[in-house]
């Protein structure tokens, strides 16, 4: 019997982010088209022959994009919108950078989450009119290069339903559905394309079969996929990042040549196509974990797996769970981490392997490979009892807390009357999120830190300056609740990570965001707790030094969960209810230090969200919890502030007033104040600072601007509750277009406190 392995996708990124150089190399003028074309071919080559070389049978083709796998499909079809004015057929490079990042006076497309990863995707503009052409050259090539290096290169597109749905629609409404008879001819073109280049097999993605889909999407599916088999090549329908199996009869019928299930995210999804599966049908099993790092129990795969191979035969392909975009490239690079947690790993080229080994278990039998099988349980025998990994007082800690007692003494307005009562804070507080800029010289001093160039005292010293420059700044400019600027925190979640328990860092577990920027999520391993305190310090210097009131600021619970790679061995649950218990220890302690205003950054709350309808309640409630958890006990006259962005929030507004937060700063310039709409119809009864200027450009937003969009939010938020802040922190601008942003706030702020007091 000979097994099938493949790959859905690979770290387009590259082992030392390689990828990311070229691009920005090529963005400041250091290298041409030419040399970043060529650089990313190499990069690819590499790629394949990688997989190549470690046993993988199929490799997709398609998967490397040099910005975004969706933009890439949106190209593949014809379909740049036509704000841009581009020609499909002749787009150049310089186009599709435009697309991506945008021009002058050209927004790009917007960026939206890849379902629920930290990945973000542009967002196709779908048109009543928008018309699809194929416009397969550059997947045409990208092959041929596979086919020269003697790969057996297995084509990959996005699934046309997928990327309609993914699109938005600009203009007049219109049901997104209608365009589909269109994009499925490009399609058509596509697939009879790459079957006449000699691809035996491609691969569609649909990932959207793991939503609720609605009745009519479903409906669209065999239609479809009836006219895209007539002249293609074989094709293997993917799902990913959840269960079909409510699906599994259509999917079973429909007529392509392969069903790819995630069976590490969704394994029971199994038992609903397994019986009376079609005999011409593939059945790919996505059994290695494509989303996370820790090193698959090879013993307990096996089983289920022979038993398959037993019904399927040779019709058993074997692969990861999905892309392996989302996990990093190699754990061998690491240097730096001790050999007993990198023994726990497995990163991409780690994951090949187990494919590897399980395709030769089935093959040969459980003997042959008896090593590798003893060193896969013994690494998970070692994590189950280290005691790196289990702390009994932290059990104990949480087993001793009440289910859900953790509700502020009072209720809000109680509080509030409170808090006002020493802070005094005029009408419409003006404050920010947390962040000022950090400088090419914090920088520097921390690099010069880590280097062991610059000693602790005198990195703290640094510090020190920054922060009193930072209060004397908001000073100046006339903010009312102040912020001590965040300038010794590199990342919001490494900065605590680092100092928990339960947290470990890589050097080069890194995982593309979008386009060039990638993130080094933590492992988190074992149990958290906190050492010792984290902020107190700086805070309470902060504090020091000015009669104002200085906030606080924490990552919380859910956000620091949720941008780790986090342990297998627990439920997110009770792990982000490990790091809510470790964040109260702080809270606590800034309390205690006189710091009374407190916020608990949550910008990940959303994209924690479960892809199906009938999880979110359950997560929510957790999350919230969590939340709570960490704020627990604190004094009523002790302000919570909490911070979200980037998101659409409408649909969890409930449960965002449910965390019960003293004051509420999101993000919402950025996104049109869309939220204002929502915030008319949800009954929001804590105070709000809805982001009056978007802080991802250089661009000083006017006043005419900022008072514009107060007033917008004057109609939903009564003056009361209504406080005035930028929509996110302001770490990535510089200090003089920060001043004068600030400055135009605190302007216009001032004003409308005048018409207030004037109308009253
Ligand atoms: N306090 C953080 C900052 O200002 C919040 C960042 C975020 O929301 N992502 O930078
Ligand atoms: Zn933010």
């Amino acid at each position: 019997m000979r097994i099938t392995t493949h790959l859905l996708g690979f770290p387009r990124i590259g082992a030392k982010r390689e990828l990311k150089t070229l691009l920005e190399k090529h963005w400041q003028g250091e290298i041409d088209e030419a040399g970043l074309l060529q650089g990313a071919k190499e990069l690819r080559q590499k790629h394949w022959l990688l997989q190549k070389g470690a046993g993988v049978a199929l490799s997709p083709v398609g998967d490397f994009s040099l910005y975004d796998h969706v933009l890439d499909a949106q190209l593949l079809v014809g379909a740049a919108p036509p704000r841009f004015g581009f020609d499909p057929a002749a787009l150049t490079t310089a186009q599709y950078f435009q697309l991506a990042r945008g021009a002058q006076d050209q927004p790009p497309l917007e960026m939206n989450k890849w379902f629920d990863t930290n990945y973000h995707y542009l967002v196709p503009e779908w048109q009543a009119d928008t018309a699809f052409r194929a416009q397969p050259d550059r997947l045409l090539s990208q092959l041929r290069e596979a086919q020269a290096l003697g790969v057996a290169a297995k084509p990959m597109l996005l699934g046309p339903l997928t990327l309609l749905w993914l699109g938005k629609v600009k203009g007049e409404p219109f049901d997104k559905l209608s365009l589909l008879p269109g994009l499925i001819a490009a399609y058509c073109q596509l697939l009879s394309s790459l079957r006449v280049a000699g691809a035996a097999w491609v691969q569609i993605d649909e990932p959207i079969l793991a939503l609720d889909l609605e009745p009519a999407w479903l409906a669209a599916l065999r239609p479809a996929y009836e006219q895209l088999s007539q002249d293609a090549p074989k094709l293997l329908l993917a799902s990913y990042f959840g269960s079909v199996g409510e699906h599994a009869p259509l999917l079973k019928t429909l007529p392509v040549a392969g069903l790819h299930l995630d069976l590490a995210r969704a394994p029971e999804q199994i038992d609903a196509f397994i019986d009376a599966y079609p005999a011409d049908k593939v059945l790919s099993a996505g059994v290695i974990d494509g989303r996370n790092i820790w090193r698959a129990d090879l013993s307990a795969r096996l089983d289920p797996l022979a038993r398959l191979a037993e019904r399927l035969g040779e019709r058993l392909w074997l692969g990861p769970s999905c892309s392996l975009l989302h996990c990093p490239f190699d754990a061998a690079a690491e240097t730096s981490l001790d050999a007993e947690l990198k023994n726990w790993l497995a990163f991409s080229v780690q994951k090949l392997n187990e494919l590897k080994t399980l395709k030769r278990g089935l093959e040969q039998g459980r003997a042959a490979i008896a090593n590798e099988l003893a060193g896969s349980d013994f690494a998970r025998a070692q994590r189950r009892g280290s005691p790196r990994i289990h702390h009994p007082a932290v059990a104990r800690r949480l087993a001793a807390l009440p289910a859900d007692g953790y509700r502020r003494a009072s209720p809000y307005p109680v509080r509030a009357a409170r808090q006002q009562a020493w802070l005094k804070l005029p009408p419409l507080p003006v404050t920010t999120i947390g962040s000022f800029p950090q400088t090419p010289a914090i920088r520097a001093s921390r690099a010069a830190f880590k280097q062991g160039e610059l000693s602790a005292d005198d990195y703290r010293q640094a510090m020190k300056k920054e922060i009193e420059l930072a209060i004397r700044r908001q000073e100046a400019l006339g903010l009312d609740v102040l912020v001590h600027g965040e300038a010794e925190r590199n990342d919001m979640v490494e900065y605590f990570g680092e100092q928990l328990a339960g947290f470990a860092f890589t050097a080069g577990g890194w995982v593309q965001s979008y386009g060039s920027r990638c993130v080094k999520p933590p492992l988190l391993f074992g149990d958290v707790s906190r050492p010792g305190p984290m902020t107190v310090d700086w805070a309470r210097y902060a504090q020091s030094l000015t009669p104002k009131p200085v906030k606080g600021m924490l990552t919380g619970p859910i956000t620091l969960l949720q941008w780790s790679f986090v342990r297998d061995d627990l439920p997110r649950s009770e792990v982000c209810r490990q790091i809510a218990l470790a964040l109260n220890d702080e809270v606590r302690d800034l309390e205690a230090a006189g710091i009374r205003v407190i916020q608990i950054d949550e910008p990940a709350l959303r994209e924690g969200l479960p892809l199906k309808r009938a999880e979110r309640d359950g997560y929510l409630a957790w999350a919230g919890e969590a939340f709570r958890l960490s704020c627990q006990g604190v004094d009523d006259a002790t302000q919570i502030h909490t911070h979200m962005c980037y998101s659409t929030f409408g649909d969890i507004l409930p449960a965002i007033a449910d965390l019960d937060a003293d004051v509420l700063t999101v993000e919402t310039a950025r996104s049109d104040m869309a939220l204002l709409a929502d915030l008319g119809r949800f009954p929001y009864r804590n105070a709000i600072g809805p982001g009056v200027y978007d802080i991802h450009s250089p661009r000083v937003p006017s006043a005419d601007e900022i008072r514009a969009r107060l007033q917008q939010a004057l109609r939903v938020i009564p003056a009361e509750r209504l406080w005035i802040n930028p929509d996110c922190g302001l770490k990535t601008r510089g200090w003089p277009e920060a001043e004068a942003a600030l400055s135009a706030m605190v302007k216009v702020g001032r004003e409308l406190r005048e018409k207030l007091a004037q109308s009253a």
